[in-house]
């Protein structure tokens, strides 16, 4: 970044996870797909193009990116704390280490911004069967409230359509590896910039940990939400020897978990949702004795993250409803209720009935921990469950998500001075287009935006939505301003 300590940007995104690439690409898109098309699940894979008509989608999206090339193409900075691992590191390591093979939402949600059915039409440019890109969702019958895509997409397909579209919209270039500490708002003054002027402007500084700072007119938040890890209260993850108490999320970041052994150790892992199913499978590949489930609860089958109701054709009536209601802490337990906390897929069970029965897991359901006690001469943790039962474990894994503050996220410190913004349940009560507040060019996106769009802001779908209304707001302001990109003229 040496010699761009004077360029002002014209928009900087925080995070490089699928989140920001599916904005980015609905904003470098000329022609993304309208609102009501963002949310549609069509019925039928279009399977009927013929050979020229699909060369000619696959080219038209090759040169999307190109068409915004040159000056009117924005100035654009992707910071993330992974980006010399390129873009969607997190993502690509927890399905990687996790040992995931396919994804758990349907085929149609995925980055690309002109059309749904993009990533079926991807997979069939690539020359692969459905079988080999895709793999069929069983535990969901066709009904009124689904009507489909049948197929998840393979974590594979997925990776490799996300690196299409980040060579597509040039995106590879944007990418800055750095920690950001601070988002503070600021005049700039442009004198000395690229474009030659030497007026002032509102905008930002957004501050890295080796001290670099980036100014830019519009900042967009997309930090995902796995900085703040989430342990039940009854245990202190300093209590024990490094490695002995885990979270879910730091499996990403060991470099090869392949070369971790557990051999003959018994390892408690806690949380009732799919990523506990993936860590017991991955503790006994891994040569664990023996995992204990512990689910508060109890485990709850679902293909989806959120409930049906949210995820088929009946999504856009609830949406409305959520929309409709003025009252945050309403919509906050709208999300819960749709949430339900961790769920397991049809599969995730499965594979628990198989550990089960080759006698190397035991799940115990509605139980909870009350305490667990590091004893250094036996090595292990002795363990108080709330069935008033004892046991050892040698390890304890939690795999019970994140907790959301943006406060407590520390880079919004200088926004909450500026403009102060509410929060219900840790979360920002966002502008309709996700703005921080009124007329301040800093949005949010990802599961911090949950409130302003729906209880699925986290996945995919949520991407979506999100990235078509920032990208519509930034456009609408670009046309506005003086500087006006081609983009939107
Ligand atoms: C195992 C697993 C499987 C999932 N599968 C699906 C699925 O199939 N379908 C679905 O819809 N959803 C799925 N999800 C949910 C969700 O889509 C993913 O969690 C997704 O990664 C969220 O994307 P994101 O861009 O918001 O966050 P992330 O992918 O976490 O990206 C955020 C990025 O921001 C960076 N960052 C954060 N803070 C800073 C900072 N201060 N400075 C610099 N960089 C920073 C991080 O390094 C990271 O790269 C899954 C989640 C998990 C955990």
């Amino acid at each position: 970044m040496e010699g761009e300590a004077d360029t002002v940007q014209d928009l900087v995104v925080v995070g490089a996870g699928p989140h920001a690439l599916t904005f980015l690409c609905f904003l470098l898109e000329q022609e993304p797909m309208g609102a009501a098309l963002v949310d549609a699940h069509r019925a039928v894979i279009r399977s009927r193009l013929s050979d020229r008509e699909l060369r000619a989608i696959i080219d038209r999206r090759r040169r999307a990116g190109a068409s915004t090339r040159g000056s009117a193409r924005p100035k654009l900075k992707v910071v993330d704390r992974h980006g010399g691992e390129g873009w969607m590191r997190n993502w690509r390591r927890q399905f990687d280490v996790l040992r995931i093979e396919n994804l758990r939402s349907n085929a149609g949600l995925h980055p690309d911004p002109v059309d749904p059915e993009m990533l079926f039409e991807y997979a069939r440019a690539l020359g692969l069967s459905m079988e080999e890109g895709f793999a069929p969702i069983t535990g969901v019958p066709r009904s009124r409230e689904f009507h489909g895509p049948f197929q998840v997409p393979t974590a594979a397909l997925f990776a490799r359509f996300c690196d299409f579209l980040v060579q597509a919209y040039r995106l590879g270039g944007a990418l800055v590896e750095g920690e950001v500490v601070a988002i503070e708002q600021v005049e700039l003054r442009e004198g000395g910039g690229e474009d030659g002027g030497d007026g002032v402007c509102n905008g930002f500084c957004v501050t890295l940990a080796n001290g670099t700072i980036l100014k830019s007119r519009i900042v967009v938040a997309s930090v995902g939400h796995a900085n703040l890890r989430n342990f039940p209260d009854w245990i202190d993850p300093d209590s024990a020897p490094a490695g002995r108490i885990s979270h879910a999320w730091d499996f990403v970041h060991i470099e090869r978990v392949e070369k971790q052994r557990y051999g003959g150790e018994v390892i408690l892992i806690i949380g009732g949702g799919q990523t506990s199913v993936q860590l017991a499978a991955l503790a006994v590949d891994l040569g664990a004795k023996m995992v204990v489930l512990l689910v508060r609860s109890e485990l709850k089958v679902r293909q989806f993250d959120s409930d049906l109701l949210w995820t088929g054709r009946l999504r856009s009536e609830r949406l409305r409803a959520f929309f409709k209601e003025a009252h945050m802490d309403a919509r906050l337990g709208m999300i819960e209720e749709a949430r339900q906390g961790g769920t397991i897929t049809p599969e995730g069970k499965a594979t628990l009935e198989c550990l089960e029965a080759q006698g190397r897991c035991r799940v115990m359901e509605g139980v909870e921990g009350w305490d667990a006690q590091w004893v250094p001469e036996k090595g292990s943790f002795d363990v108080l469950l709330s069935d008033d039962t004892e046991m050892v474990a040698d390890r304890i894994w939690a795999a019970t998500g994140s907790r959301m503050d943006v406060v407590e996220e520390g880079i919004f410190d200088p926004m909450m001075t500026s403009s102060p913004i509410s929060t219900v349940g840790g979360y920002p009560v966002l502008q309709p287009d996700l703005r921080w507040n009124p007329g301040v060019n800093m949005y949010v996106i990802g599961a911090y935006s949950a409130l302003a769009v729906g209880p699925d802001a986290v996945n995919l779908s949520g991407a979506r939505r999100a990235g078509f209304k920032v990208a519509k707001s930034i456009k609408e302001c670009w046309s506005r301003t003086p500087q006006q990109h081609e983009l939107c003229t």
